[in-house]
């Protein structure tokens, strides 16, 4: 590991040996047990964190809602200007952050970078954003009246997010929620916290040098019972969950129960649908990407492929040729295409996928199985495996998040196709690969992909933060990032003024005195 730099990244991050969980921005403290970080990449101990406690919760919200109260009177464009800071702190620090997340998540040394550059894209875009808070004027319906809609700052926006992104969805809500006039606290997945104390670190800095009250963005760290504590909160108006759809479920009942507002982004189960009229490269290239990127750890991961029976032997042997390629082993070494699963819990779900696919009547076409030896010590490390599979079947209608591929054959026309895309639980990702031009719209029509991410001739993996991300069904209804996802992190007003020296009612009332 030394030769690829991990501890200069550490230092540079200021992560220590054991590291104060909860984090007001200014200060750091701590009370609870000791969680242990260990990379999945060679099994070794990156790190400790104290946990957060509920008392040690209890500081943190007060803090964050007493920032909240003077941060709301910063102008918005002069909070854009903090985002804009932010962007470039984590340009000073993106090969450093992005070792960490390859190093403590996984993924591959470039998704790392990837990952870290999203997170200065959100702030680019939330500068801009910070000046085009829009709302709409009204004709009023009454002589001598205005109306318009104005967004006002909601409050303490609590951030519950996933091992899998474990730096880029806290930005892409914090950076939005700041020019918002919010405020932040955020629970980091237990599985990799250090990249929350990195995060924190940096944004401190932010903090710090423009004398912002402490408290705009803390850091908590726990299990789901300290997420507990914030979905049942009522000093906390906005809850945004990145996780599980088991999660999300468990989440969105607790938060309506006391009438505030979620934003999930939950599973997927994502599919390509390949036409007659596909170009089969392209294909292949989209595929096997979506499916093995990540080690199949995405949400919006390539978990199924719908082939047309006319091209579906052409495609499997294609696709089966292109897994010969992959190199499993070391994500720092940039030779190779796919690392470790996050844990051996993960690598038991995986193997459980490919037992019950067998038993459920698929096919193995692409043998899956564990490493083990010279560079697998960690025992996370998982073969990329394909099945001929049904999409009925009870677990290729389940989210495995693992590198396992289903192939499904549809015969006739793309709407047969559409059946099976939009036959399942979850629906975030989907793609078609075709050049024909009325398959493409049909898919993209209302009677077509029912995703919140529906794309043509590129696969379902990874977006663009220009655009709102989320999905439909299962996946929690939410939208993040880019277009108009900022209006969640704001309370609406709208605004009715009477410039005249009457007072007419509306919809024509008489009430004379
Ligand atoms: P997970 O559901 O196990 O945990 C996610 C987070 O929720 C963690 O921080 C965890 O501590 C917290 N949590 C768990 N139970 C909770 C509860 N009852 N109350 C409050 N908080 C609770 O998910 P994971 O294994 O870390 O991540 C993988 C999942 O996340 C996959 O299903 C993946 O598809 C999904 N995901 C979705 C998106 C998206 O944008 N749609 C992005 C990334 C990951």
């Amino acid at each position: 590991i030394s030769e690829f730099g991990i501890a200069e990244a550490l230092q540079k991050l200021g992560i220590n040996k054991i590291n104060e969980g909860t984090s007001t921005g200014l200060h750091n403290f701590s009370s609870g047990e000791i969680l242990e970080s260990y990379s999945p990449v060679d099994g070794k101990l990156i790190g400790s964190v104290k946990m957060s406690t509920a008392e040690d919760y209890e500081k943190t919200i007060q803090v964050a809602t007493a920032a909240f109260k003077t941060f709301r009177l910063m102008p918005a464009p002069q909070r854009g200007e903090i985002v804009r800071q932010f962007g470039e702190k984590l340009r000073q620090n993106k090969e450093a952050l992005g070792k960490l997340v390859s190093y403590e998540m996984g993924k591959s040394l470039q998704e790392g970078y990837g990952e870290v550059q999203e997170m200065i894209d959100i702030c680019d875009f939330a500068v801009g954003l910070s000046r085009q808070l829009h709302g709409l004027t009204m004709h009023s319906e009454r002589p001598g009246h205005r109306m318009y809609e104005q967004y006002h700052p909601m409050g303490v926006v609590g951030i519950i997010s996933a091992f899998n992104f474990p730096v880029a969805v806290w930005a892409w809500n914090t950076a939005l929620a700041w020019i918002c006039g919010d405020v932040c606290v955020w629970k980091p997945s237990e599985k990799t916290p250090l990249c929350g104390i990195a995060c924190q670190n940096i944004i401190a800095e932010v903090i710090e040098e423009n004398n912002l009250p402490e408290g705009i963005s803390c850091l908590i760290n726990g299990d789901y019972k300290l997420g507990e504590l914030m979905t049942s909160d009522a000093r906390i108006p906005l809850i945004s969950a990145t996780g599980s759809t088991r999660m999300g479920k468990i989440v969105a009942q607790a938060v309506a129960a006391r009438l505030g507002k979620s934003l999930l982004e939950l599973g997927g189960n994502n599919a390509i649908i390949v036409t007659p009229d596909a170009d089969i490269n392209m294909t292949i290239i989209g595929a096997v990407f979506g499916a093995v990127g990540t080690a199949g750890q995405r949400c919006t991961s390539t978990r199924r492929l719908i082939i047309h029976e006319s091209i579906f032997e052409k495609v499997k042997d294609a696709i089966v040729s292109a897994y010969k390629q992959l190199k499993i082993g070391n994500p720092l070494d940039e030779n190779n295409h796919v690392g470790p699963l996050i844990d051996k819990e993960a690598v038991i779900m995986y193997a459980a996928a490919l037992d019950k696919v067998v038993a459920q009547g698929g096919t193995i076409l692409v043998e899956g199985g564990v490493l083990s030896g010279e560079g697998y010590e960690s025992g996370c490390y998982v073969k990329p495996a394909i099945a001929l599979a049904q999409n009925s079947f009870e677990i290729v209608q389940h989210e495995t998040f693992a590198p396992v591929l289903y192939l499904i054959k549809y015969s006739g026309d793309v709407d047969n196709a559409l059946e099976y895309q939009n036959g399942v639980g979850q629906g975030l990702s989907s793609a078609i690969m075709t050049n024909n031009l009325r398959e493409a719209e049909r898919f993209l029509s209302v009677v077509g992909s029912d995703c919140g991410i529906a794309n043509v001739n590129i696969g379902t993996s990874g977006a663009e933060i220009g655009g709102a991300f989320g999905g439909e069904k299962d996946t929690g209804g939410g939208r993040e990032s880019g277009s108009d996802a900022w209006k969640i992190y704001m309370r609406r007003q709208t605004n009715t003024i009477n410039y005249t020296t009457s007072l007419p009612l509306a919809q024509g009332i008489k009430f004379d005195l």
